[in-house]
């Protein structure tokens, strides 16, 4: 499960941001406002967190469902420009598929993943934009560089990983892989008990990542054919 640790940095960032606002509403009731005014908008597209055009309902998997997490659980960002992207973790929910899409909508849980797949189905809803930075690692250098995929279902219950999520999961692994040239290892697609620090165990023991890669590789092998 995406956990609620964030970084503190994360709160700076926001911090820098209000005191941004509050600077140029401060100048600006003095003369020269106008310059100042423009010169506040340039530095302002400057600072990382940003929100760039978007597209209300854009998904970056297609044939994912966009249901947006709550902007308080992660950070706009301008990936792979601004933070290059180079692993993918693995989390499974503890709790239902509608409980995960529920809490990550959730301001006050401050945490989502970019993606929530259904057991029953391997239905995928995108939660977060690939570009911006989820907070779902519990460690502010592993969000920036990762994109996190949600599984449903419970560590200590490996009747929950159904062939048909563990399929479409590999599907949308391989396609995130392919989109930012991640390497398809066990280095680089890792579960969130093997980020730094992390308190949560997820996937667990159950977890069959040699099944998983395997699934990762062939629908890498089905993309590059198609
Ligand atoms: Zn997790």
């Amino acid at each position: 499960m995406a956990g609620a640790k964030r970084g503190s940095a994360d709160k700076k960032q926001i911090s820098r941001r209000r005191l941004l606002i509050g600077g140029g509403v401060a100048v600006a009731a003095g003369t020269g406002a106008l310059v100042y005014q423009e010169e506040l908008s340039r530095l302002w597209w400057r600072v990382p967190g940003i929100d760039k055009q978007r597209n209300e309902g854009a998904v970056d998997q297609p044939g994912a469902q966009w249901i947006a997490a709550s902007r308080a659980n992660l950070r706009y960002a301008d990936r792979p420009a601004d933070y290059p992207i180079d692993r993918v973790i693995i989390h499974v929910t503890q709790g239902s598929y509608d409980t995960a899409v529920r809490v990550f909508r959730d301001p006050l849980h401050a945490a989502a993943a970019h993606y929530v797949i259904r057991a029953r189905d391997g239905h995928i809803a995108q939660m977060a934009r690939e570009l911006d930075v989820a907070f779902h690692a519990g460690n502010r250098e592993f969000n920036e560089r990762s994109v996190g995929i949600e599984h449903e279902g419970f560590v200590d219950k490996p009747s929950s990983f159904t062939d048909v999520m563990y399929r479409s999961s590999a599907r949308l692994c391989a396609d995130i892989c392919a989109r930012y040239e991640i390497p398809v290892d066990r280095e680089h697609i890792i579960g969130h008990h093997e980020v730094p620090g992390a308190t949560h165990t997820d996937p667990g023991r159950h977890w069959d990542w040699d099944r998983y890669i395997r699934l990762v590789r062939k629908a890498v092998v089905t993309r590059r054919d198609a």
